[in-house]
């Protein structure tokens, strides 16, 4: 036993971790035949962290043969539909699985027009919640586990067992919104959220990263309020170039970018030189 263990921190240490990066919903709020965003962090082919839960990505998570009981975290980048509605079916679904240790949910603070993440947690699970039928969850004696919130309102850095979380407040219209960065064992992910990078925050967070999760919601014609909420191609180029970037994946696709993306790629690759994908529900990118 103990050579087999010797042989298994050996073949850790000389190759590292197996750390996957997998897109369980590559799309945004329409019917598009996407889940709507979500995405798992794999390390040696156990599910550590989601970060988001939009429709569908319940059922992609359970496609994916994640185990509830493995995740150390979860964290909402906001708290519009599509990226929060499958949290309950996620609860849920928990509280029929094995785990027992309490789960950390991560998203921003509120403001006027948001409830801050622990608000969200008690306008669903709280006594006076609509599924307040499940109100144990909140609390520390259940018979499942319990969800822990944690409101995020300025630049935050998180600890957990397998990976650090960095996040910080991104310009998102009026709602608040989270970047998330993710170091694990010398790789590092960085997920813009949706942002438009109003004031440039992203360039400081995406330093190096191997992955730059770039949420692609808008086509570089795109005019008006929606480039309040979201990049520019160019934008995403700037970022990934001057960041210096290993790679970009482009998400949350949406009616108004796909059908041009040979002309997304034309721009990127006139600022950006590195490798640039899109995303597409269950793909594994591996680092
Ligand atoms: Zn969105």
């Amino acid at each position: 036993m103990k050579i087999v263990l010797f042989a298994l921190l050996s073949i850790t240490l000389l190759f590292g971790a197996k750390i996957e990066f997998e897109v369980l919903g590559s799309g945004g709020p329409e019917i598009d035949g996407r889940a709507s965003t979500s995405y798992l962090l794999w390390i040696d082919n156990e599910a550590k962290l989601i970060v988001d839960m939009g429709s569908g990505s319940m059922l992609r998570f359970e496609e994916s043969h994640a185990k509830i009981e493995t995740l150390e975290a979860v964290v909402l980048t906001h708290l519009h539909i599509d990226h929060s509605v499958d949290l309950p079916s996620f609860v849920k679904a928990g509280y029929f699985s094995q785990r027992t240790k309490s789960l950390d949910i991560i998203g921003p603070d509120d403001n006027w027009y948001f409830p801050s993440t622990s608000e969200f947690l008690e306008n669903l699970f709280g006594s006076d919640g609509a599924y307040r039928y499940m109100k144990d969850v909140l609390e520390e004696k259940n018979d499942s586990f319990q969800i822990i919130p944690f409101n995020i309102d300025e630049k935050t850095t998180r600890k957990y067992k397998s990976f650090t979380l960095t996040m910080i407040p991104v310009h998102h219209g009026i709602v608040p919104a989270l970047a998330v960065r993710i170091d694990v064992q010398g790789k590092s992910i960085l997920i813009s959220g949706d942002t438009n990078n109003k004031n440039h925050s992203l360039e400081k967070l995406a330093k190096g990263v191997d992955l730059f999760v770039a949420h692609h919601a808008i086509p570089e014609y795109a005019q008006g309020y929606a480039t309040e909420l979201h990049m520019k191609p160019t934008e995403i180029a700037k970022i990934a170039k001057n960041a210096h970037v290993e790679e970009v994946l482009l998400t949350h696709r949406m009616k108004r970018t796909l059908g041009v993306e040979q002309e997304t790629m034309n721009i990127i690759s006139k600022v950006y030189k590195g490798k640039v994908s899109f995303a597409e529900d269950k793909m594994k990118v591996e680092l």
